[in-house]
């Protein structure tokens, strides 16, 4: 039996809105068919139920670290990059129920948000369980750091076994960030990425610091090394930017840059030159947290590269929600809804690969609908409500 939805206007994200669209759901949420009134009515179509407010496909989050999402409220808003990371690490250990009940309440969170599937960095195997579980896709991207050459064989043949234990959803090992991972971890990554064909995820640009220690090897960088008991002298500057040096070393697949905060003009043109199948995502109110700055969005989108949006998690987030970020876009940014719209749908499951069944209102696609209501002429307020139709 099929389901027919309208609502004052239907977005597919593949193609233009529909005003007063219907779509015609299945029973297993699969999209059936769209329809404008005119269609409808020579169909002779009976409307199942009519919303005053527009259908989206279900949102995609290209980043959250759900393993951190006991650390909500714990960890000092806007102190920049070094205190947040020493906070976490300080904070991080708790009673394991409490490390899943807490994932298991954001995992729910995420779901009534409207986000049907997630890419996630863990360090650990703790969120197995809770992601097996879930009525969301996930894609985990094991992440790696170290910087110390000598141990690069043994992260990764620890982070294979945190890998395996993920089976059977999908999971990659990946790089946390330019600045924490040793050349021969990069190889390492490189070569287990190339081999299964997978995808990578790394932490680039995040703050001014990340740049100068690259460039100069100065910086404020040299203090966190320090307090990590990092041996840098084998650290050769390299008089660029950390992702102009860092790049050459990640094999060509499908590779999702996070944060971006510092990124410049040069940076994309470089990336775009250098790698042919690059996404970006974005996190805004991360960023905002963390650092209180944000990327140059409308530069990131004049220069044509594929966005994507994160929530980062909730040890940097007051909610895990894809809308929530597109809002703080629209008002800090004045980035439209429709752009938006796509990054946060058909740009992220393309980032992810499952574009077949996710990300845009196609027939025989099962994305997820997500109603948005007092969304009055696409701007995004506090008053807009989300609510979870299929
Ligand atoms: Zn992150």
């Amino acid at each position: 039996m099929l389901t027919y939805l309208s609502a004052s206007t239907i977005y597919p994200v593949s193609k233009p809105p529909v005003k007063n669209g219907i779509i015609a759901i299945d029973e297993q949420g699969y999209v059936r068919g769209l329809y404008n009134p005119q269609e409808a009515q020579d169909l002779n179509i009976q409307v199942t139920a009519h919303y005053q407010g527009v259908l989206v496909p279900g949102f995609v989050n290209t980043h959250c670290h759900l393993e951190l999402s006991h650390l909500q409220g714990k960890i000092p808003q806007q102190t920049g990059l070094f205190r947040f990371v020493s906070a976490v690490m300080k904070n991080r250990e708790a009673l394991a129920e409490d490390i899943v009940q807490a994932m298991a309440t954001a995992d729910e969170e995420m779901y009534k948000n409207g986000i049907v599937a997630v890419g996630d960095i863990s360090n650990q195997t703790i969120s197995a369980s809770i992601k097996l579980q879930s009525k969301i896709y996930y894609h985990t991207f094991v992440e790696v750091l170290g910087f110390n050459p000598e141990q690069a064989s043994a992260i990764m043949s620890k982070a294979r076994a945190v890998k395996d234990s993920f089976a059977p959803l999908k999971a990659s090992i990946v790089p946390h960030a330019p600045y924490s991972v040793s050349d021969p971890l990069f190889v390492e990554i490189a070569v287990q990425g190339k081999e299964e064909d997978n995808l990578l995820s790394m932490h680039n640009q995040e703050t001014p610091a990340e740049d100068e220690f690259f460039r100069s090897k100065k910086g404020a960088f040299l203090e966190l090394f320090k307090m990590l008991a990092v041996d840098l002298g084998f650290f050769q500057p390299t008089g660029k930017s950390s992702l102009q040096s860092t790049l050459p070393k990640l094999p060509t697949t499908k590779t999702l840059l996070v944060h971006n905060t510092q990124t410049a003009q040069e940076d994309v043109e470089f990336a775009k030159a250098k790698h042919p199948d690059l996404y970006w995502c974005l996190c805004p109110n991360a960023n905002l947290y963390i650092e209180s700055t944000l990327p140059d969005v409308d530069m990131l989108h004049t220069g044509g590269v594929q966005l994507t949006l994160g929530t980062d998690s909730l040890a940097s987030n007051q909610q895990l929600s894809i809308l929530s970020e597109m809002q703080t876009l629209q008002r800090d940014k004045g980035m439209q809804f429709q752009i938006m719209l796509q990054w946060a749908t058909l740009n992220g499951a393309r980032f992810l690969g499952i574009e077949a069944i996710y990300g845009s209102f196609d027939i025989g696609k099962r994305p997820g609908v997500v109603l948005l209501e007092a969304l009055e002429d696409e701007v995004i307020s506090p008053s807009t409500r989300i609510t979870r139709l299929f």
